[in-house]
């Protein structure tokens, strides 16, 4: 038959030796290769103790912004919604009440708003569209579940620590302190 490509190689088909027969050479061969792996830097890592920093680019899942003084930033404008292309995010706006400034930046702002991670693409479309600075994808990634409605992140999943009341997990999330990769 004629071969497709000249990449064809001729295998010989001449008797085996007696040491060939007894296997020996290509077993020390290979227990060669394995040893010398020994000494060769592990291409693995033990996650989840052990973590691989990600991409500066890397855009995962989303949380919602605070301002420096813990205030929502989201005003509910509905822009992140239509700008996404996988219809992902639902939102319910709420009008600020008195007293409740120290809460919400504007006077607008989202009592519900729900993201489907079964949906969601990563593509940032929503980070971008956002004149408030209000939603923005995190370096972390949504955890695996079990079940579907596990997927459908809300307001109190997605929201930032309050910087005024938790610094440390404000600037964990914010990317500010380096995780831990041991
Ligand atoms: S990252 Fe893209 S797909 Fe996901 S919620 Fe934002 S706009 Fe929608
Ligand atoms: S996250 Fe931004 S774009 Fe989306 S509703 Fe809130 S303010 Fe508007």
């Amino acid at each position: 038959m004629q071969s497709l490509t000249n990449r064809g190689k001729q295998v010989e088909r001449k008797p085996m030796t007696l040491v060939e027969k007894m296997y020996l050479p290509a077993i020390f061969k290979g227990m060669g290769i394995t040893f010398s792996h020994l000494f060769k830097k592990r291409p693995t890592i033990s996650y989840p103790e052990e973590q691989r920093p990600f991409s500066a680019v890397f855009r995962g899942l989303q949380i919602l912004n605070r301002d420096e003084e813990g205030r929502e930033r989201c005003t509910a404008c509905g822009l992140c919604a239509v700008a996404c292309p996988a219809e992902a995010i639902t939102m319910e706006a709420a009008e600020r009440q008195a007293g409740e400034e120290n809460l919400y930046r504007e006077e607008k702002y989202a009592a519900k708003y729900e993201i489907n991670m079964l949906r969601c693409i990563f593509c940032g479309l929503c980070e971008e569209a956002c004149p408030k600075d209000a939603i923005y994808l995190s370096q972390t990634f949504a955890p695996a579940n079990y079940g579907r409605t596990g997927f459908i992140y809300g307001k109190e999943d997605l929201l930032i620590p309050n910087p005024v009341t938790d610094p440390e997990g404000y600037a964990k999330a914010k990317g500010t302190i380096p995780q831990a990769t041991k």
